[in-house]
């Protein structure tokens, strides 16, 4: 198996299966503040439908630090989405793709913490430096 495919696997069991695009709702936070969205994409990117329906139905290993900008391939540094959202992610300018990776690492921190919470029962919310 190779890692990228071994880490999607291990990534989906840690955050749920699926996109973490859609998990992490952020279609909604980019229509805001960049006026853009993937929804919008699916609909004028240059695939016909038999091969937009297969890249829906496949899933990426999207690095959230490129491995050019020495990032590791690593869960740390990983985000699963469909292969067409990472076709959209990356059709965006580096400093507006940077704002999905945030949201991205957000979503996983935050499911961290839910999940500890929910399997100890302590909250980590409080303890939070602001
Ligand atoms: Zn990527």
């Amino acid at each position: 198996m190779s890692t990228n495919k071994s880490l999607k696997k291990a990534l989906m069991s840690l955050y749920g299966k699926g996109s973490m695009y859609q998990l992490a709702r952020i279609d909604e936070v980019i229509a805001v503040k960049l006026g853009k969205t993937y929804a919008e994409y699916e609909k004028t990117c240059p695939y016909n439908e038999k091969r937009k329906k297969s890249m829906k139905a496949k899933y990426a290993y999207h690095h959230l630090q490129h491995t050019y900008e020495e990032g590791d391939t690593t869960l740390e540094n990983g985000a699963v989405v469909t292969v067409l959202e990472h076709a959209f992610i990356h059709s965006l300018p580096r400093e507006e793709e940077e704002f999905i990776n945030r949201e991205l690492r957000v979503f996983k921190e935050n499911y961290l913490k839910w999940y500890k919470e929910y399997t100890t029962g302590k909250s980590s919310w409080d303890d939070e430096e602001r």
